[in-house]
């Protein structure tokens, strides 16, 4: 096998599409050196390497060594230097690089090659002794935290200490003597702690480095990582070793990163930072804060690249264009400038917000880059959440207390916290939080995930709390200098002196940058421009038809202005519970007899009649399948004093009669107790009200007001088919009567749900007597699983996060399962009904992976909540695609 792939002056032995075996890194390096752009030479180890190294009990494949040194070979030859030569010392960065990026997960050494003799061959070549110690220093601080296992602050506190010796304040104040010191004290103080010597050969850091880097594969940082975006564990990672260039060698030297469009809006100019004198990391990690590239970029008063280098600014402008073109999408890019020569060091599609990623995609098809397939696929359904999630209320009054960069879009509010492990308790026990850090690192990836908004005082739009804040959709507000933390007091000091403590609530807007001060209330999106534009497409390419789950007219407008195609779930009991209706429920639950039920139902009718009126008006004739009474009667009942005082009077009985049917009504087991079909069938007169209601309404609008109108009739919790025979012939008599009354012509359908395995397994014999099929997946997995939704939360997260389930089932449909249950109900449905109509009301029909499923088992709709009604019509677009 081949384990190398080697890069450098035009030609390159890997390709952009070889992710899976050179890591997106180095297959991007491979590509960007055969277009012609200017990459520093260098060589890529494979994927199959790390996979190998952890199969042999970390051990190498035979050959690798050779293979390592025959491609050092190379990269010398190009570079006209020599690795661990004491005149003219050739010296490379180790970078890790997985195939789905991992930004911060790993670390990279700089600087590598360098000990106390080659230093002296760096000192010749550069003829600046600062520039080659403060490189040695830097590369003695990475190379011993990351691959040595040395504690960073160990040696920071010694710098820290040279410097106030010194009076110095910024690590540039300090001279080459002192760096020289610095570099002796560390090695010193190395040996002191770790009882190891620091490597002085290069053959040994290199090997060191490399082992590191795969070591890292199984770091707990990548492992939480990996967890968080399903990533797994045996792709491995490869590394990248590359010839260094130097973006610290004085005012003609520079390091920056940039996207190719705003990531932020997706706005199509060119995004980026840069810092002057600097290497490495230091933009990234918000050290300094950096300076814009170009001039249009707006609000920094600091002088941009378009103005201090124009010439590198006019190549990165063509490159910019260039990876555009080549690539197809947009790109975040790394880039090096030593002594006025630019160099390419990293290319990748760039991480967006929702926004940006619709933008980007509508402008590129419109730019003639892409068609509008690719633009569909290019917007992740998940994705989406962030931009049907409110926003603040720009009409709220609000208090502003600082102000710092937009760096992820939407509102988030919360009480303050300012460690990660405060905000993952915090969220734990179901608090809502914002995580206030100075700056953000890969450590505290586990607190940003359980914050609702992150707000750093240091760092830019490319820092580290920017770029996974926007990968996650979390709002964050980056950079905001207004603000003093002060971890150690547990507070921050915002403009005007104003305290904020831990456990304040504050509020940020990630599209403005603002932190205010309280909570402020906010306003749900509007769904136009490009947003409008992608959707239509969707709709082109889905087969998948996507209703909704609502019980209210207010729902269904909302739904429908989200493009919803119907309602597939309307549950009638949120009716019964209006505060002004829960009396004549109770008053029919509790009633002695038929006549006594009669009684109270006559009450109810008007009302139900009252809600299906205002929903089929505003359906417009879509379809609407309502459910009859599903939930356990107890969860109706009256249980104060009070109540059943004043029900008892209404309904002429004492309290004490009243008292006891109460509790004779008491289930242990409710949900799998007297509810759902059991209802209809003991208390038929339930059932043929609530049929009674929809018919009349369905035919006055009909009549009255020219709708077409077929309802759907939704019987739920069958588990025989003898239970929906009998329902169905109830159904169908009230029905035939109302429609007689009204003397018209109206359709309806009568269909059931399926959510008990039973009744997915006899689905055949179920289908004789159901016109359509409703997969209530939310109870068909508790009664898959055995499996009580109201109670998992004890241990289902323990499931999850110890592997035992890949998913909380649910959330995302157990395919495997409970979906084999959903596939065997619609063959055996279609073998006794071949055009049954077949569709999913359960959560699941708003989760992008379940969608799919669902397109894939060919039913024809999936329903959800109002708000995932745009994500479900994506999926189903990106599952026809
Ligand atoms: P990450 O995956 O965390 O982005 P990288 O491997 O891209 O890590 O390295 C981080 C930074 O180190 C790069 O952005 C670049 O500035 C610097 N770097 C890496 N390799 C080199 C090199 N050969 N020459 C100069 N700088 C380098
Ligand atoms: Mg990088
Ligand atoms: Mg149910």
């Amino acid at each position: 096998a081949k384990y190398v792939y080697f890069f450098g002056n035009g030609k390159a032995e890997g390709r952009a599409e070889m992710k899976n075996l050179l890591g997106g890194k180095g297959a991007n390096l491979a590509e960007m050196t055969s277009i012609g752009l200017p990459v520093p030479a260098g060589f890529t180890i494979t994927t199959e390497v790390c996979t190998e190294f952890y199969k042999n009990d970390r051990n190498y494949p035979a050959g690798l060594k050779e293979e390592v040194a025959e491609n050092l070979r190379q990269v010398e030859g190009l570079m006209g230097k020599r690795f661990g030569d004491p005149e003219n010392p050739l010296l490379v960065s180790v970078r890790s690089g997985a195939r789905a990026s991992m930004p911060g997960m790993m670390d990279t050494i700089l600087n590598l090659g360098l000990n106390d003799t080659t230093v002296q061959g760096i000192i010749e070549q550069s003829r600046d002794d600062r520039f080659a110690y403060d490189a040695y220093r830097r590369f003695v601080q990475m190379y011993s935290d990351v691959v040595m296992g040395m504690n960073k602050d160990e040696l920071e506190h010694i710098l820290e200490k040279k410097k106030e010796e010194k009076g110095a304040r910024l690590d540039t104040d300090l001279t080459a003597a002192d760096w020289k010191e610095l570099v002796g004290k560390f090695k010193a103080r190395i040996k002191e702690v770790l009882g190891q010597d620091f490597p002085e050969d290069p053959q040994e850091q290199l090997w060191g480095a490399i082992g590191a880097v795969f070591g890292s594969w199984m770091n707990q940082r990548a492992i939480t990582y990996r967890k968080l975006n399903n990533i797994p564990a045996d792709w491995g990672t490869a590394v990248n070793v590359q010839s260094m260039v130097f973006g610290n060698m004085g005012n003609d030297c520079a390091t920056g990163v940039a996207f190719t469009r705003d990531p932020s809006t997706g706005k199509n100019y060119f995004y980026g930072e840069y810092l002057i004198n600097a290497q490495g990391e230091d933009v990234v990690a918000g050290i300094r804060t950096p300076q814009p590239i170009n001039k249009a970029n707006g609000d920094s008063c600091l002088p941009s690249m378009e103005e201090t280098m124009p010439e590198c600014y006019r190549q990165l402008v063509e490159i910019r264009s260039i990876l555009e073109k080549h690539y197809k999408d947009m790109q975040d890019i790394e880039f090096t400038i030593e002594k006025g020569k630019l160099y390419m060091l990293q290319t990748r599609n760039g991480k967006r917000t929702a926004t940006a990623a619709i933008k980007v995609a509508v402008d590129m098809v419109r730019e003639g880059l892409i068609d509008e397939k690719t633009a569909v696929l290019r917007v992740a359904p998940s994705q989406l959440d962030q931009l049907l999630h409110p926003s603040l209320d720009p009409k709220a009054p609000k208090k502003i207390i600082a102000k710092g960069l937009p760096a992820s879009p939407g509102a988030a509010g919360g009480e303050v916290v300012f460690t990660a492990d405060e905000a993952e308790a915090a969220a734990k026990v179901g608090l809502k939080v914002i995580l206030v850090r100075v700056e953000t690192s890969p450590e505290d990836i586990h607190g940003m995930h359980a914050a609702q908004g992150i707000l750093t005082a240091r760092g830019g739009m490319t820092s580290h709390a920017a770029v996974v804040a926007r990968g996650m959709g979390k709002c964050c507000v980056a950079g905001c200098g207004d603000i003093k933390v002060d971890y150690a007091a547990g507070q921050f000091v915002a403009n005007g002196g104003l305290v904020v403590k831990k456990g304040d609530v504050v509020t940020l807007d990630g599209s403005t940058g603002e932190v205010i001060l309280g909570s402020v209330p906010t306003v749900t999106p509007e769904m136009t421009g490009d947003f409008a534009t992608l959707m239509t497409w969707v709709d082109k390419f889905r087969k998948l038809k996507v209703r909704t789950n609502a019980d209210t007219p207010k729902d269904s407008k909302t739904a429908r202005e989200f493009g919803a195609e119907g309602i597939g779930l309307c549950r009638t009991e949120h009716m019964f519970f209006e505060a002004d209706r829960i009396a004549a429920v109770r008053e029919m639950i509790l009633a002695e007899d038929v006549e006594g039920r009669k009684k109270a139902l006559v009450k109810i009718l008007p009302m139900q009649k009252g809600d299906f009126l205002g929903i089929f008006r505003e359906m417009k004739g879509l379809p609407v399948t309502i459910r009859l009474l599903d939930p356990p009667l107890h969860e109706f009942l009256p249980h104060e004093d009070k109540d059943i005082d004043e029900l008892a009077k209404t309904m002429g009985v004492t309290p004490k009669t009243l008292k006891n049917k109460v509790e004779y009504l008491h289930e242990f087991n409710p949900m799998l107790g007297h509810r759902g079909c059991r209802l209809g069938l003991t208390f038929p007169e339930i059932y043929d009200m609530q049929v009674q209601a929809i018919m009349e309404a369905a035919c006055e609008l009909v009549k009255n007001e020219g709708f077409d109108i077929v309802p759907e009739i939704m019987i739920p919790l069958v588990a025989v088919d003898k239970e929906l025979k009998t329902l169905r012939e109830n159904a169908i008599t009230v029905c035939e009567e109302v429609i007689g009354r009204y003397g018209i012509k109206v359709e309806y359908l009568i269909g059931t749900m399926i959510e008990l395995p039973r009744a997915a397994l006899t689905a055949d014999e179920i289908a004789l007597e159901a016109e359509f099929f409703s997969f209530g997946t939310n109870d068909l997995t508790q009664t898959t699983f055995g499996l009580s939704r109201d109670d998992a939360g004890k241990f289902l997260p323990f499931y999850v996060e110890s592997g035992l389930l890949e998913d909380d089932p649910f959330v995302s449909l157990d395919q495997n399962g409970v979906g084999q249950l959903v596939k065997i109900a619609c063959e055996k449905g279609r073998a006794t009904r071949p055009h049954i109509k077949l569709g999913i009301c359960g959560e699941h029909g708003g989760d992008p992976a379940s969608v799919i499923f669902c397109h894939k088992i060919g039913l024809d709709y999936v329903s959800c909540s109002p708000f995932r009604v745009p994500i479900a019509r994506l999926a189903a677009a990106h599952a026809a695609l």
